[in-house]
């Protein structure tokens, strides 16, 4: 039920997904190995950025696991992972910057940020409903359930579209804090510009990959 002709919708978004895990992959193994002239730490450069932003009430702790770095805005933590937190490469640079541009959004009151945080716990149970209706709703064959099920999944494709702006915000105030207070040279921005960029491409392909899934279902249910 879940294989009709419907599913060559989800081909590009799939291709496109395979593409940008690719390419953050190798973006972050090539720029996670140089370090910057400097010696400049991703605590180090989450300080700095913090600091020049008046920000004081924001703890920066280092997280277990590779990747796992976030900003928790409940907690006002800033959690990196340990390549992060105390790796000085131009990657560790440019994701601890990124994560500070959450804490930035979280204290100026980014309204995307604040919408993405309020619509969290609906969203949480949503995405936990969702496929449990739409699933049940094919087995009973039940089109009230399908609805309802693609309402609820609908509402996870608003939270990866409103996470968008947030990411792209995030990296764009990494970005222009590195540059205007020379944290790297012009070769090293180029860098870390490019482990944001691969980065922000995944969160486009699972909007994408979102949207058109969204799509098919409607699709599906339409012709029942
Ligand atoms: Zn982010």
């Amino acid at each position: 039920m879940f294989y009709d002709s419907s599913f060559l919708l989800l081909i590009p978004a799939i291709l496109l997904s395979i593409y940008a895990q690719i390419k953050v992959s190798r973006t972050f193994s090539k720029y996670s190995k140089i370090s910057n002239k400097r010696g400049i730490s991703g605590k180090e450069i989450a300080e700095t950025m913090l600091r020049s932003e008046g920000i004081q009430d924001v703890s920066i702790k280092q997280a277990t696991g590779f990747l796992s770095d976030h900003y928790n805005p409940l907690k006002k933590e800033l959690r990196l992972s340990p390549d992060v937190y105390g790796g000085s490469s131009i990657a560790s640079v440019g994701v601890a910057a990124h994560e500070v541009g959450h804490a930035i959004q979280h204290a100026r009151s980014y309204y995307p940020m604040h919408l993405r945080t309020f619509i969290y716990p609906a969203v949480s149970f949503s995405s936990w409903m969702a496929p449990i209706l739409i699933i049940l709703g094919f087995i009973i064959n039940n089109l009230g359930m399908l609805k309802f099920g693609i309402v609820f999944y609908a509402l996870s494709v608003v939270f990866t579209l409103i996470t968008l702006p947030v990411e792209f915000n995030a990296s764009s105030r990494a970005l222009a804090f590195i540059k205007t207070h020379s944290i790297l040279d012009s070769q090293e921005f180029d860098g870390t510009s490019k482990v944001l960029k691969a980065a922000a491409l995944t969160y486009v392909a699972a909007a994408i990959t979102a949207i058109l899934e969204l799509i098919r279902l409607i699709l599906i249910v339409r012709d029942r």
